[in-house]
């Protein structure tokens, strides 16, 4: 299949076994990839560790109309922050600022995750330089991602979505759909500048 333009539907929020509380194989996740009607890129955000990206990329160069996102759900101090575009691990431990330059240092993009599910840094939120909110997360009840999407408003930052999958059947639960050209660079300018739609078939 050829590349797809102009409107990408991404799931910004997938583990892997490399993530050590997911199931999800590289290889389970590139089928899935291929099998899937309209999700043809995924983030991967592993908890700490950036190996599960590179083993899932080599895989999906097999298919030209497969594109993975590399990422990181790094642990800082008070919870869980996302950082697109990257591919290398910050030092730890881990601060909210010096993981914020960190990911900017290198063209990359911040999301904060879940702020208001466990594992989420909450009102800090307000106090960093982030580039998305997470506002759709399976895992998060109605009224945490409602307060999430509220608190996107109030710091005027884009809505972006992904599964927080950690199995298969946890997969493409929430998305977004991104317009950008299906190239890594691009569609972290188009989540920066708000070209972003987030679903849910939760
Ligand atoms: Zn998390
Ligand atoms: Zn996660």
């Amino acid at each position: 299949m050829r590349k797809r333009d102009f409107v990408q539907v991404i799931d910004l929020h997938v583990h892997t076994k490399y993530s050590g509380d997911a199931k999800i194989t590289p290889k389970e996740l590139v089928d899935q990839l291929h099998a899937h009607p309209f999700i043809k890129c995924v983030a991967i955000t592993d908890h700490d560790t950036i190996l599960g990206y590179w083993e899932v990329s080599k895989l999906a160069k097999a298919y030209e109309d497969i594109l993975i996102i590399p990422g990181i759900e790094v642990s800082v101090e008070n919870g869980h922050l996302i950082i697109l575009g990257v591919e290398e691990c910050p030092k730890y431990p881990s601060l909210i600022e010096s993981v914020v330059d960190f990911a900017k240092e290198r063209d990359g993009i911040v999301v904060i995750p879940h702020p208001y599910r466990e594992h989420g840094i909450g009102d800090t939120s307000e106090n960093i330089e982030a580039d998305a909110v997470e506002v759709l997360n399976p895992h998060a009840t109605h009224e945490e991602n409602k307060r999430a999407e509220n608190l996107a408003r109030k710091i005027n930052l884009p809505c972006v979505a992904g599964s927080d999958a950690h199995s298969l059947q946890e997969l493409w639960l929430a998305y977004t759909q991104v317009d950008a050209k299906q190239e890594v660079d691009d569609i972290l300018k188009a989540i920066k500048k708000g070209r972003v739609k987030v679903a849910s078939i939760k």
